[in-house]
Parts: structure tokens; C-alpha cells; sequence
């Protein structure tokens, strides 16, 4: 068996390899957009398109299922595109190259588009078959997921018309997902106010790297040491014994991600050379003892070249104020689900762009739209308190709360029990889906998740598990047929 084409389902993989033939990438979708659209005329299914690429295709339930509640299939038509050092390919021309290694399909030398390419190829071979049973149905296949979910932002409110969706674009076989987290980024503006270095200073780089940093959603809850909370931890119990004058800060790069990296430049008193050496070497210990995961930490002190200015004394201390009492990481737990975070934040990075400004950001996250506004509110004031000239947030994106009394979640649980004989996990995840958006939109929508093992997604390893695809196709062909 060489092509996906021999695998089962085989009219599930005949509409993957398809997909694999028509270029898609996140923000460049018109092709599979037309596809998807040929393919629903040419079935006389009724199918449009909204004014960002979005498409949602109709289908009349089958015999016996004309009473049953309408069901909307969700899926995205676009994929991360990234290739190995050395593969010659044009995501916008060329096909992805599907190809069969063990229990897995994976792609030659780029990402394979799995993810969620699977979910699209699903609903087609169900709008095509003329044996399954189902409800009514609206597959919804939106663009530009993997860049910030625009597609789904910008769904109009009455499109759809059912009071159920079952989201195609997990990568879990057995773990299904009922909840994600909203997000919105904060950005705090400062002006430098700069005096005459004083007299009698040293200059020093002191330097916090090695930590392990990852994702600001699905890593906030590991107790990993955030660099610029490292950083300016040192600094507050610095300047309680000697004056610090800060010359430059910086740390962090990505909004959401924990920042790995963090180093400032200070002059400090000529005479409190040996002490900050000193409390250095006992910080270092504290913070290894705090942080047993991590491993890598290390911190560093250099003298470096003297400066003409430096930040005077007041904007210094209330920066160092901000960065120390600025939360980061947890704030609360979910209620619904044991071990998943509720609400967090993460203080991404603190740069210097230009001899003017100084810019703080921050990420927060929650399931409950309430809290993540007050988590924001929090660290607007915050900022605003230690200084600075203005905070601004970003539209941000809603999240979806768990309900447990879901009847679809139900549905799906029961299916999945009584064709495999053991129960799934229900969860939720602590970073952005497109659930999410249309929760707000759709107040009354019943929501979950579902998809088959696909593995080291948005890179170039991702591959996608060939049984699981066949369990996870039998899980929706009778979640379809249960759905009454
Ligand atoms: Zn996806």
C-alpha cells in the first residue's frame, strides 16, 4: 500500500488527497474556496460564501431524520505552512505531498495540513455519501484560523441556523473539548525621562537566560520561571539597599509566549560593587530552589561600558515597581474542570524600540469574559500607577465556558461509548478556538470538539495517525445517526 488513496475510509482519504492537490494557506484561500463551492453545485447542495472566504454548504436531512434538530459540521480551510531547511515548495502553487509511513500519513518535507484538513475532507465525504444518516446539516469551513481565527470573527450573526456544532479541528483521538479560553493583549506606553548619570557609578549587564519559556496558553500552569519577573525581582530588592539607575531593559519577545530571556544595564554606586555580587549569588540560589523545572537558569553580571544618561531616579523605581507587582502566570482555576486554568497572565516583554519609548506587554487569558476583563483592568491600573503615559488593549477574542449539562457533549460521549466500550475524556484548553467567537455570536449554541491523532502539527514532522482517522470517522458517522 503506497498512496493515501488505499487507505480507510476510503472516501474520507479520497477527499483528503484532494485537499493535499489545491494550495492553502492561511490568508490565500480563494482556490479550496472555490473548490468547496464547485463541489457543492455540482451536488445541487446549497452553498455560499461570505465576504472573507468563509463557505457554509446545506444539506437536506436524510429519511427518517426530518424532524431531528439541524447540526452544523465546523472545520478550517487553511494551513500552517512550513517546510524543511533545503525543500523546494510553494505552499501558493505547489501540492502538499501526502505519503504513508507505518500507522502514519505524513508530508514530504512540509507541514501536511491535517490540521484541518481531515475536518474539511470529513464533511465532504459526508455531504457526497448517499448512505449515511443524519440531520439536517450546514458544514461551516472558515479561513485564516491559524493566523487568529479572522475567519471565524467575522461568521455573521444569522448565518447559521442550528442550535448544535460539532468542531472538526482537535487533535485528540478519545479527548474531546468543551471549552477554551478567551484573550486579549495589553500594551503600556512609557516616555523615557532621562537625567546626567550621577557621579561615582559603575555600570553593569546583568542577564537572566536559560529558562525553558513555551506557550503563554498551554504552559502558564508548569511553574516555569518567567525571565522578566526574574529579572526585576532582583532589582526591587536591589534598590531597597543602594540607589539603581536603570539605563536600558529588555526582555521577552512574543505576546504569547513566556519570556526566556531577560537583561537589564544599570549604574549602581562604585562602593556597592562587592554587594550586589553578594546578593546576586544568593538570588541565584533562591530562585534555583524555587524553580526545580528548571534546570537551565542562569543569571549573570558583566561590567559594561559607561553611559552619559541614565533613566533618573523616579521613572527608574516605578518601572522596577511595575515589572515586580505585575502578575504573571495563574490567577484562578477552572471550577467545572479539576487542573485546568481559568484565568492567567503572562508579562511577555518589555522593550526599548527607540531612545524615546519604553513599551510593556502583557497576555491575558480566561474562559470567563467577565474575568479576563478584569484581569486586564487590573494591570491597566497597574501601569497607569507606576507612570505610564497611555495602556491600550487589543480587540481580544471571546472564550467559550464549559457547560457540563451540554446535550451534544452527551450525544458524542454515549457514541463514542458504545462503539469503543470505554469513556473519552472531556476537557477543556486554556488558549483560543474558534468555538470561542462563535459562542459570542451564537449565545445558545451547543458546542464540542473532536478530531483524530495528529501530531506535531504547524511544523513540518506533523503527522496524522491512520487508525485514529478510522475511529474517529466511525465516531461521527454514529454521532450523526444517534443525533435525533
Ligand atoms: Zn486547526
Amino acid at each position: 500500500m503506497n498512496s493515501i488513496l488505499d487507505l480507510e475510509p476510503k472516501e474520507l482519504w479520497f477527499y483528503f488527497n484532494e485537499i493535499c492537490q489545491i494550495p492553502h494557506p492561511s490568508g490565500k484561500e480563494e482556490k479550496i474556496g472555490k473548490y468547496l463551492i464547485d463541489f457543492a453545485e455540482k451536488r445541487g447542495l446549497d452553498a455560499s460564501m461570505d465576504k472573507v472566504g468563509n463557505v457554509l454548504i446545506r444539506k437536506n436531512a436524510s429519511a427518517g431524520y426530518e424532524s431531528a434538530p439541524s447540526l452544523a459540521l465546523q472545520a478550517h480551510m487553511d494551513m500552517v505552512c512550513e517546510k524543511n531547511e533545503g525543500t523546494l515548495h510553494d505552499f501558493e502553487k505547489d501540492p502538499i505531498q501526502p505519503y504513508i509511513d507505518g500507522d502514519w500519513v505524513k508530508a514530504k518535507g512540509t507541514t501536511l495540513g491535517a490540521d484541518d484538513g481531515i475536518g474539511v475532507a470529513t464533511m465532504l465525504a459526508i455531504l457526497d455519501s448517499k448512505t449515511i444518516k443524519h440531520p439536517a446539516l450546514e458544514c461551516l469551513i472558515t479561513v485564516d484560523e491559524e493566523r487568529g481565527l479572522t475567519g471565524a470573527q467575522h461568521v455573521e450573526k444569522d448565518w447559521l441556523k442550528s442550535n448544535y456544532l460539532l468542531n472538526l479541528d482537535s487533535e485528540d483521538d478519545g479527548r474531546f473539548c468543551i471549552g477554551c479560553a478567551g484573550g486579549i493583549d495589553t500594551i503600556a506606553f512609557y516616555s523615557m525621562k532621562e537625567m546626567e548619570t550621577p557621579k561615582d557609578v559603575l555600570f553593569i549587564k546583568l542577564k537572566v537566560s536559560g529558562l525553558l519559556g513555551g506557550h503563554s496558553g498551554d504552559d502558564i500552569n508548569k511553574g516555569r520561571g518567567n525571565a522578566i519577573k526574574i529579572l526585576s525581582r532582583f532589582l526591587w530588592n536591589e534598590k531597597k539597599q543602594y540607589a539603581i539607575y536603570l539605563k536600558q531593559i529588555q526582555g521577552g519577545n512574543l505576546h504569547n509566549a513566556i519570556p526566556r530571556e531577560a537583561s537589564a544595564i544599570i549604574a549602581i554606586p562604585f562602593k556597592d560593587k562587592e554587594n550586589i555580587r553578594i546578593s546576586l549569588n544568593q538570588y541565584i540560589a533562591t530562585i534555583e530552589s524555587e524553580y526545580p523545572e528548571e534546570p537551565q537558569f542562569s543569571m549573570d553580571l558583566e561590567s559594561t561600558d559607561a553611559s552619559s544618561t541614565v533613566l533618573n531616579q523616579e521613572q527608574t523605581n516605578s518601572l522596577i515597581n511595575a515589572l515586580y507587582s505585575c502578575p504573571h502566570g495563574v490567577i484562578d482555576m477552572s471550577r467545572e474542570i479539576e487542573g485546568l486554568p481559568e484565568t492567567s497572565t503572562n508579562l511577555a516583554s518589555i522593550k526599548m524600540p527607540d531612545e524615546t519609548t519604553i513599551i510593556i506587554s502583557t497576555s491575558q487569558r480566561s474562559s470567563v469574559e467577565s474575568k479576563k476583563h478584569n484581569i486586564k483592568n487590573k494591570i491597566e491600573a497597574i501601569f497607569m500607577m507606576s507612570g505610564a503615559e497611555k495602556v491600550t488593549h487589543s480587540d481580544g477574542y471571546p472564550g467559550w465556558k464549559p457547560n457540563l449539562n451540554s446535550r451534544i457533549k452527551d450525544i458524542v460521549v454515549k457514541s463514542y461509548v458504545n462503539l469503543f466500550g470505554k469513556e473519552p475524556v472531556v476537557t477543556a484548553i486554556h488558549a483560543g478556538l474558534e468555538c470561542g467567537l462563535f459562542s459570542e455570536k451564537y449565545p445558545n449554541l451547543d458546542m464540542i470538539s473532536i478530531g483524530p491523532d495528529i501530531i506535531s502539527n504547524h511544523s513540518p514532522a506533523e503527522r496524522c495517525s491512520i487508525p485514529s482517522v478510522a475511529r474517529y470517522w466511525d465516531h461521527v458517522i454514529k454521532i450523526l445517526e444517534d443525533f435525533k
